[in-house]
Parts: structure tokens; C-alpha cells; sequence
């Protein structure tokens, strides 16, 4: 019998239970899934929503943790957990993530706020905005969705650059890396989509210094993490005309507060991180298939790189 722990709230649990229950079915041994099994006896941690542990040492005979989201920022540095961490890719993720930055490029594209907002009997025809092609996109961060976003934008004929920490290869797509290649992604991006993970390294990577390799009039879409942009950096730039729009998904206090000058800026749009989800019923096959794995003896997917901290 294979123990395998659920942390998380009685609201994730309710959503996940049925959908691990349903993946662990098809695997080829015996599996015991709850919230509360002594932690001595937990052979996997299915880490999900608002997870209430903080000491990993009790958990002598764990293989991994599995984190249902993405990100790991909140865990990554705890000192305890020395088995191996694994995050969500895939889980319709990606999907999710193609759907919003696909959504809110376009919107800034094809200049949609005018027309919506201008329905005063004014017809306003003189102004065509230009092919994709012709709307060079920046996505900083090329991981599993930087990847994801970048490949849709660019069939959609946008130029699409991708920047990294580690050189990439991604068909369709112009690929740098580095402080030079950081430079090189800025300086023509009309568009600037972050989808890097918080980590030391990448706080503020959006400053006053980054804004202004930007071309005049950029747009900022930030679905990555509140920490990646320096906020009175980019209100600065707002307010002067360097930036037209920032697409804000994430921040550095969630849920935002309602004081924010975030909220009421003209030039700023408030999502309230959802740009995607994890989904239930995608994301139970992936954890399956990763204690499959570990039953097996083969190497876990996704595993977090501790020293990098993503
Ligand atoms: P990932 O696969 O780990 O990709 C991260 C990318 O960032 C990689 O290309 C990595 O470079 C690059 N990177 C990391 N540190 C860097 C640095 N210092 N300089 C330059 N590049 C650096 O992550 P993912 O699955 O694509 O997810 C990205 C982030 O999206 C998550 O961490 C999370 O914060 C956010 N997210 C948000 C939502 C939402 O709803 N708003 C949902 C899901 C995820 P290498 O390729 O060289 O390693």
C-alpha cells in the first residue's frame, strides 16, 4: 500500500480527491490517499492550495513532494524538505496561460480598448493597426509556458524573442540569453510578456534601468510574479508615456489591496492571478504518472532545481 498525503484546504481537496482517486485507479499497485495519515508512514506529499506544513523532517519515508501549482517560491528555500520537490507542468496550465496572454496581446494589438469604449456614434476608421508581423513580442522567461505562449504568438505571425537564463533553441522563435540578450529582447519589444519565476535573481528584473530599453509606447503584461517588476518604476514610466499599458496579473501583496494606486491607474489593468489555473483533472494524471515513477525506479518529472531556485 502506498500512503500518499493531500495537504491543502477543504476546498482543494473537495476539487482534487475524485480526480487523484479516478488516475491512481490505473496504477499497478494499492494506494491510500487522505489528509491525515501519521507523516512516518507517507510515501508521497501532494502538495496543494493553502499547504499547512512547514516541517518536512517528520516525514521519514517520503520520495516527493508534488506541488500543484507552478510556482515554488514559498517552499523551495525551507530548509527541511531535502526529498525530492517536483512542480505542476502541464495540468492544463499551459493552455490556460496560452488563452490569457494570447488574449490580452491581441487586445493590445488590435487596439480593442478604442472601439470599445468609444461607442459615441463616432466613426473612427482611420486608424488600421498593424499585421502581427509587424508587432515585434518579447516573453522573458522561456520555461514550460514561456515556451507555450511564445509558439502560439508566433503561428499567429507575431515576431516573437524569448529571453533565459540558459541559451534555448525553440522552433519559431528568436532565442537569446544573458545580459546582452536581455538587451537585445527589450530594445524591441512592443509587447513584454514576464513569465519568469520569482527567485533572488529575478527580482525587479523590470526597473527603471530595463523600462527604458523598451521602445516608446510598450506595453507590459505581467502574468509571471509581482516581484519581477519594480512597481513605482513602472508607474513612473506610465505616467511619462514610456510604457502605454501594463496587464497586470500578479503582485507583490495578493489579494490586492483595495488602496493600490494599481486599481484606479487609467493605464493599468487588474486581473486577479488567474491567468491559468491548475486543473484538476489534467494535473492528477501528471501526479500519478509521477509516483508511477517512483515505483518504478525512474527519475521524477519536473523536479525543482534547489539552488536555482525555480
Ligand atoms: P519554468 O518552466 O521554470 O521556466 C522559467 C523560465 O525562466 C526558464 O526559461 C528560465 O530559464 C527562466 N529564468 C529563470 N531565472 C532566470 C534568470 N535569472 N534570468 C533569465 N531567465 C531566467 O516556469 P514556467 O512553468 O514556465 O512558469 C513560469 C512562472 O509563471 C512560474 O514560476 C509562476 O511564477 C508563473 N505562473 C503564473 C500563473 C498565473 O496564473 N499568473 C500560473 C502559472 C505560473 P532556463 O530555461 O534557462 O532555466
Amino acid at each position: 500500500m502506498i500512503n500518499i498525503l493531500f495537504t491543502g484546504n477543504d476546498a482543494s481537496w473537495d476539487e482534487y480527491e475524485p480526480h487523484l482517486q479516478a488516475a491512481f485507479a490505473s496504477l499497478p499497485f494499492d494506494v491510500h490517499l487522505s489528509r491525515d495519515i501519521p507523516a512516518d508512514q507517507v510515501d508521497y506529499i501532494v502538495f496543494g492550495g493553502e499547504a499547512p506544513i512547514t516541517d518536512f523532517a517528520p516525514f521519514t519515508r517520503a520520495k516527493l513532494v508534488q506541488r500543484l501549482w507552478a510556482g515554488v517560491e514559498d517552499i523551495v528555500g525551507n530548509e527541511t524538505l531535502t526529498i525530492p520537490l517536483a512542480r505542476m507542468v502541464g495540468g492544463g496550465l499551459d493552455q490556460g496561460m496560452i488563452e490569457w496572454v494570447t488574449g490580452h496581446v491581441l487586445r493590445h494589438h488590435l487596439g480593442m480598448d478604442d472601439h470599445i469604449n468609444g461607442q459615441d456614434g463616432v466613426w473612427r476608421n482611420d486608424v488600421t493597426p498593424p499585421l502581427a508581423q509587424h508587432r515585434p513580442v518579447t516573453i522573458l522567461g522561456l520555461g514550460a509556458l514561456g515556451q507555450a505562449c511564445g509558439q502560439a504568438l508566433a503561428q499567429l505571425g507575431f515576431p516573437v524573442t524569448g529571453w533565459s537564463r540558459s541559451q534555448k533553441s525553440v522552433e519559431g522563435l528568436t532565442c537569446v540569453s544573458g545580459p546582452d540578450g536581455f538587451e537585445t529582447a527589450l530594445s524591441s519589444a512592443q509587447i513584454l510578456i514576464l513569465l519568469l519565476p520569482k527567485t533572488p535573481a529575478t527580482e525587479n528584473t523590470l526597473d527603471e534601468n530595463a523600462i527604458a530599453k523598451l521602445p516608446k509606447g510598450a506595453v507590459v503584461i505581467n502574468p509571471g510574479r509581482g516581484g519581477l517588476i519594480d512597481d513605482q518604476a513602472l508607474l513612473a514610466a506610465l505616467d511619462q508615456g514610456q510604457l502605454s499599458h501594463a496587464t497586470l496579473d500578479t503582485f507583490r501583496v495578493e489579494p490586492l489591496p483595495p488602496e493600490d494606486p494599481f486599481w484606479a491607474h487609467p493605464k493599468v489593468t487588474v486581473t486577479p492571478h488567474i491567468a491559468s489555473a491548475t486543473r484538476a483533472d489534467l494535473a492528477a494524471e501528471v501526479v500519478a504518472e509521477n509516483i508511477a515513477r517512483g515505483e518504478a525506479g525512474k527519475p521524477f518529472q519536473h523536479l525543482v532545481d534547489r539552488s536555482a531556485g525555480y
